[in-house]
């Protein structure tokens, strides 16, 4: 007896429905990708019950003829390509044909369709059957309701969830569609009472702030970066505001939303030391890359895609990240920020560290790095807070001293002048409102950087003491000697063991004069103590983050007003000016709008 037998087609387009329709929200996602394929620049959604009842999506697109509009509810039917080369690249969110027919067979299905304002043509269809076809009147545009989903397969009706539950994943599922097509406007509808009421936006942030409140596009740092062939750009949650709110994220890759850990791992990697453990940011990203570049036909649903040189374009990302996370706007603020608004371009553009980046004339010998010499005032001093090596922040002369050699020096900026508050904080104005640097943090971050550059280098500026210092330590702070020599030895402490638990200290890092190389590596083992961090890339970044973090001068500590200038260039030179190495702010700003606020001016 014959065992196997070809399926009837109605049962498998059941089965292949199972496989396009799961539920409300995927058949949702379908039907509103089709109207974007159709080119609508206006679609409604409207469901019952959370889909179960009704899911009615109506478009302004192209619409369809009588005979296309029947076509659409057959197996394989589709427009949108004509050949397995078409595959290759293909721009429309659907191509395979099988939406209509899947969702058509297990719903009643109506469909109204013009190709013009006018005679169209309206379809019922129940089961995959299509049982009227009449002429109707609208507008141009298709209008596609399918009710009583899963009506004649019980077994899948089982396991949808309640209506609560489905209309939570249409919305999530709206929600991704929005933040893909801006310049689409948007309604949803569910039960009656709208739910989402989005125009066309210009932007991201104007998406955002439609979707989830201007609140919540507050939050985010605008990021645009272009390398190479590869663009990304979006949104990102500022670290200090990081873990107030619920997490979201949403990917784009050539204009499709995907789903991809390692872009996100790739984007979270730039917040390394400004976060404190556990948090994670939200991050909405676009990135463009040639067509060839990426697979994005390998997820049936394709969420997810396969990249020719995944690690190139994960690196992109982080560093796109990072940049923006570097800007003047990454920063923390008090109250209402309204600086984007009162200061066209301060939040879009990208870099604004320069704020901060002013060359500056000084006397801060403070900073000054021992490389320079001991003899701490010399008409180089600024450049010890340069990225080491670029010469980029060399200060205008000053008249006692013979000019600098002309490298490529940016042209010469204002730096505002600087109040030192409580011997902690720095203070300036800015057109936009109040800024406040704390002095620790800031030279934490500066310090961190040039040991973390240091480290990478392997070059060690030290300078050899003329009596050894001897230092006893606990067996504990030996132990995290042990553990920590080698990087110890790449920052500039040349030290030996003296038995037991004495060591000698030949030479120390000079980074800055006031630097107490003792105290330092007193502290910093003591902190290091008990740490057992396995990874070796982790204990540089710890060494790193303590040492900085002992040697940076302290709150309390008076600053003279170069050494504010000083302090204030470097820390503009530095990656993530906001941010100091432990999660927490450096700068800090007050808008004048949040003033005005507060002073009832507003
Ligand atoms: P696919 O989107 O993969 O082509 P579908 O089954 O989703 O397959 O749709 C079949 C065809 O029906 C599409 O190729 C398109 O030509 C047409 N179609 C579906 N929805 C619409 C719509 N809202 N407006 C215009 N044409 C549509
Ligand atoms: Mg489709």
């Amino acid at each position: 007896m014959a065992r196997i037998v070809v399926l009837p087609s109605a049962v498998a387009d059941q089965i292949a429905a199972g496989e396009v329709v799961e539920r409300p929200a995927s058949a949702v996602k379908e039907l509103v990708e089709n109207s974007l394929d159709a080119g609508a620049t206006a679609i409604d959604v409207t469901v019952e019950e959370g889909g179960r009842q009704l899911i009615r999506v109506s478009d302004d697109g192209s619409g369809m003829d009588r005979d296309d509009a029947l076509l659409a509810l057959e197996r394989h039917a589709t427009s949108k390509i004509r050949n397995a080369a078409d595959l290759v690249g293909v721009a429309s969110f659907g191509f395979r044909g099988e939406a209509l027919p899947a969702i058509c067979s297990v719903s009643r299905l109506v469909i109204e369709t013009a190709p013009e304002d006018g005679a169209g043509t309206a379809i019922h269809a129940a089961g995959g059957k299509v049982t009227e076809v009449r002429d109707v009147a609208r507008r141009r545009g298709t209008t596609i309701g399918a009710s009583q989903l899963f009506f004649n397969a019980p077994a899948r009706q089982k396991f949808l969830r309640g209506a609560r539950s489905e209309w939570r994943s249409v919305l999530e599922t709206m929600s991704i569609i929005a933040l893909t097509r801006r310049d689409v406007r948007f309604t949803v509808t569910n039960d009656g009472r709208q739910a989402m009421a989005l125009p066309a936006a210009r932007s991201l942030r104007d998406r955002v702030s439609a979707l989830w409140g201007a609140a919540a596009a507050d939050r985010m740092v605008d990021v645009e970066d272009v390398q190479g062939v590869v663009q990304v750009s979006g949104l990102v949650e500022r670290p200090a505001d990081v873990g107030t709110a619920s997490r979201r994220t949403f990917l784009t890759v050539n204009g499709r939303p995907i789903r991809d850990n390692g872009l996100l791992r790739a984007a979270e990697a730039a917040y390394k030391s400004t976060l404190a453990p556990g948090l994670r940011p939200s991050l909405l990203l676009d990135v463009v890359l040639p067509a060839d570049a990426v697979d994005v036909n390998v997820h049936p649903a394709k969420a997810e895609v396969r990249f020719r040189d995944r690690w190139s374009i994960e690196r992109c990302v982080e560093e796109a990240v990072r940049r923006a996370l570097g800007t003047f706007d990454a920063s923390a603020a008090l109250g209402v920020r309204r600086w984007s608004a009162t200061a066209p371009g301060w939040t879009a553009r990208p870099a604004d560290v320069e704020l901060l980046r002013p060359a500056a004339a000084s006397d801060g010998a403070l900073f000054e790095s021992a490389t320079n010499g001991a003899s701490a005032v010399d008409h180089d001093e600024d450049r010890a807070f340069a990225h080491e090596g670029n010469g980029s922040a060399v200060r205008p002369p000053e008249p006692e001293f013979p000019p600098a050699p002309p490298v490529e020096t940016p042209p010469t900026q204002y730096v505002p002048p600087l109040l030192q508050l409580r011997r902690t904080y720095m203070m300036f104005e800015h057109d936009d409102g109040v800024v406040l640097i704390d002095q620790h943090s800031a030279h934490e971050r500066v310090l961190y950087e040039r040991f973390m550059g240091m480290l990478e280098r392997g070059e060690a500026p030290s300078q050899r003491l003329l009596f050894p210092l001897t230092l006893h330590l606990a067996p504990a702070e030996a132990e995290a000697f042990e553990a920590n020599r080698d990087v110890l030895a790449r920052l500039g402490f040349e030290v030996e063991g003296f038995g037991g638990h004495t060591l000698l200290v030949n030479a120390v890092p000079m980074p800055h004069p006031r630097f107490d190389a003792e105290r330092c590596l007193r502290e910093t083992l003591a902190a290091l103590a008990g740490d057992r961090d396995a990874s070796s890339h982790a204990r540089h970044e710890r060494l790193a983050a303590t040492v900085a973090c002992k040697a940076a001068i302290k709150a309390g500590d008076e600053l003279s007003p170069g050494e504010m200038r000083a302090l204030f260039v470097a820390l503009g030179d530095t990656t993530l000016p906001a941010h100091d190495v432990h999660g927490r702010s450096t700068i800090v700003q007050l808008s004048w709008s949040e003033l005005e606020r507060r002073f009832g001016r507003q």
